[in-house]
């Protein structure tokens, strides 16, 4: 089985490889679309359905995430990937996180993945998956990506960035968008 992925990030490509295991995963960037979507579901599909127009009759998915903290009203959320300005990159965006946290006792946080898929029909269907957990005082830890270095999932007393890809595999939000969208791809058949 041959699945095309809307992004132009290698982790989450890395990642993506990983989750859809026995599926062959090749990356077509979205380039150009304008991701100007109210929510993680409809800027996923906005991404999927650019890919998709390429790949007629094929798998096809998208996905779009981001963190929701709980004492910034869920911000970032769709907002994440340019939350301290256009050109900015991970660590001005975690810098900027922490600063408007700075005092802030209530860490809690969650990460959000919208999975879209159009399947070889050219239905579009959307999935999603929810990582909670809490942000810590100061980064750590070099694996994965944006956010990582600043999130503990619950239970965890070290961050994604400490955990290293199959950690993170098993509880992100991510990985369970694609134990969802995995059910989409076997109700296909
Ligand atoms: P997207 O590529 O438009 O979905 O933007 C996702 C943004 O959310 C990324 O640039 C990261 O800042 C953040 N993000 C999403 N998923 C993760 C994750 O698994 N780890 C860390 N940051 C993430």
């Amino acid at each position: 089985m041959r699945v095309w992925a809307a992004t132009h990030n290698a982790h989450k490509m890395r990642e993506l490889s990983v989750l859809f295991d026995g599926a062959e995963v090749l990356a077509d960037n979205p380039a150009g679309v304008v991701e100007d979507a109210p929510d993680f579901a409809g800027n996923a599909l906005l991404k999927v359905r650019a890919v998709a127009s390429r790949h007629r009759g094929e798998w096809c998915i998208a996905d779009d995430s981001g963190l929701e903290v709980a004492a910034l009203g869920g911000e970032p959320g769709v907002h994440s990937a340019r939350y301290a300005g256009e050109r900015c990159d991970f660590a001005a965006n975690n810098a900027l996180l922490l600063e408007r946290l700075a005092g802030v006792e209530d860490r809690r946080a969650r990460f959000v993945c919208a999975m879209a898929i159009v399947d070889p029909d050219g239905r579009a269907h959307v999935v999603e998956g929810v990582c909670g957990g809490r942000l810590a005082e100061s980064p750590s830890g070099s694996a994965g990506f944006g956010y990582d270095p600043l999130f503990l999932p619950d239970g965890s007393d070290v961050t994604f960035a400490e955990m290293g890809d199959s950690e993170k595999n098993r509880v992100s939000h991510r990985a369970k968008a694609s134990a969802e969208a995995r059910k989409v791809f076997e109700k296909w058949r």
